[in-house]
């Protein structure tokens, strides 16, 4: 039997009002508490080991983790499904686009991978966003 997937709503530019209002519903005044938090921890790790602990855009060493979705499933570790193991340099690519934040949530896959891989792999670019990375969510 062929599965029907459910059109998907689109909500550009809301990603992170619901962030915000699953943080709310789950008890956190941040996302910055949440990232603190032994939850956030324990799911990060999940995703790491079944990620080799590799960023799975340019297989360096994975620091950080990728939110495909802020659902609240995601957000309670209910599912890993939408989360990925990521570099910062990667990660910073995936979230902003000429130094600001994409509308939408980056759909890591495929076609991501490759245009990465042909790139600038270990280049002090991809360090210097890897620094810029840490920086914002260190404001996040
Ligand atoms: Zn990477």
């Amino acid at each position: 039997m062929k599965k029907k997937r459910p059109k998907k709503k689109k909500r550009a530019g809301k990603p992170y009002k619901t962030r915000a209002r699953n943080l709310k519903r789950m008890g956190f005044t941040s996302y910055r508490e949440y990232l603190e938090s032994e939850l956030w921890a324990g799911i990060r790790q999940r995703v790491f080991t079944r990620d080799n602990h590799e960023c799975l855009m340019c297989g360096r060493e994975a620091t950080q983790v990728h939110h495909k979705r802020y659902n609240m499933d995601t957000m309670k570790g209910v599912t890993i499904d939408h989360l990925v193991s990521s570099c910062g340099g990667c990660h910073y690519r995936v979230e902003f686009k000429n130094g600001k934040r994409r509308a939408r949530i980056y759909n890591v896959n495929a076609a991501t991978e490759s245009r990465i891989d042909n790139h600038e792999r270990t280049s002090a670019l991809h360090d210097e966003l890897d620094r810029q990375m840490a920086a914002a969510i260190a404001a996040d």
